[in-house]
């Protein structure tokens, strides 16, 4: 399968289950078509579509609360954001993701406190 096409299925595959999360993906087309490549190329060099905004590290553990969608692992620090990490999935309602703030996940955490 051809990047494009490994592209088209990763939407596919990902866009019911970011739908029950409450999610779409980010109307901003060019950003989407660009992290998909991104996830694209990690799986044909790894055979796992990690996150491509966020670094991996020798322990698996931690590595598999990045496989996109990770959403689930970083469910309150993404609502609060309204976006996951890289902007690929956005919260339903959202018509225009540049007015998102990226808020880091340690000063997500100390706002909480
Ligand atoms: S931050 Fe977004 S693009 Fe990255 S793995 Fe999580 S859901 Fe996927």
């Amino acid at each position: 399968m051809n990047a494009q096409e490994r592209k088209k299925a990763l939407r596919f595959l990902f866009e019911p289950l970011v739908d029950k999360l409450g999610y779409k993906f980010t109307p901003a087309e060019e950003d989407a078509d660009f992290l998909l490549e991104q996830e694209a190329g990690i799986e044909a060099l790894t055979g796992i579509p990690y996150c491509p905004c966020q670094a991996r590290t020798d322990d698996r553990a931690e590595n598999m609360k990045i496989v996109c969608p990770c959403i689930p692992y970083h469910r309150e620090h993404y609502d609060a954001m309204k976006r996951c990490w890289c902007g690929l999935f956005v919260h339903k309602d959202v018509t225009d993701p540049d007015k998102l703030v990226q808020i880091s996940e340690s000063k997500f955490k100390a706002g909480r406190k």
